[in-house]
């Protein structure tokens, strides 16, 4: 019995000192890091100041500039149309344009500054009497491969590629009847919406 009590000790106290050490030598590291550090971070604005030269855009008229201070609590936001990234690998705008390689950061200015995400759902549901729709995007270069959405089920089916959304007529009554759907049942006459000539045709390839 007593060699196992005096090994169990002796176990313990090796223990003991490993924690010991291994603590001191994360404090002194630490510690070391930031006595040793010669050129400490300043504390500067991630935004570049070409924000406050004058530029064109190409949707508007006017000129765009920005304070610095603006622009960099405006850097925060993803899109103009939307606040918070919309995935968990996405990587937020304030971290992913950083860095000397993003000049000119004001919104207006970016190619595609809506948030397509956004915009998608916007999109009034596409009512339909078949049970299958097929979605091509829009057609040629702007669309995607066709697809076919099976409607039987009593919920909104969206495009797998673009993202619109088809629903039966015969559950009308029952996405109706729900609180909240993720898009709208009817137009609500916003300017992203693709205008009613372009809804579903019986023309090949024509429903988008
Ligand atoms: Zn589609």
């Amino acid at each position: 019995m007593l060699p196992t009590i005096r090994s169990r000790a002796a176990w313990q106290i090796s223990k003991r000192i490993q924690t010991a050490s291994r603590r001191s030598y994360a404090f002194s590291a630490n510690d070391q890091q930031e006595i040793n550090d010669p050129t400490p971070q300043k504390d500067v604005p991630n935004v570049s100041k070409t924000n406050e030269l004058p530029t064109e855009a190409v949707h508007t008229s006017t000129s765009l500039q920005e304070k610095t201070e603006d622009a960099e609590h405006r850097r925060v936001t993803q899109a103009p149309n939307r606040a918070v990234a919309w995935s968990r690998s996405q990587n937020p705008r304030a971290k992913a344009m950083s860095g000397p390689r993003f000049e000119q950061t004001i919104m207006e200015a970016q190619p595609a500054p809506q948030a397509a995400i956004t915009l998608i759902h916007q999109q009034p549901v596409r009512w339909t009497h078949e049970r299958m729709v097929a979605c091509d995007g829009g057609g040629g270069p702007l669309g995607h491969p066709r697809i076919f959405i099976n409607v039987d089920k009593p919920q909104i089916c969206m495009c797998t590629y673009c993202g619109l959304p088809f629903a039966n007529e015969h559950h009308r009554a029952h996405l109706e009847s729900l609180h909240t759907t993720p898009y709208p049942l009817e137009p609500q006459g916003k300017a992203a919406e693709v205008p009613e000539s372009q809804r579903i045709t019986d023309e090949a390839l024509g429903q988008r």
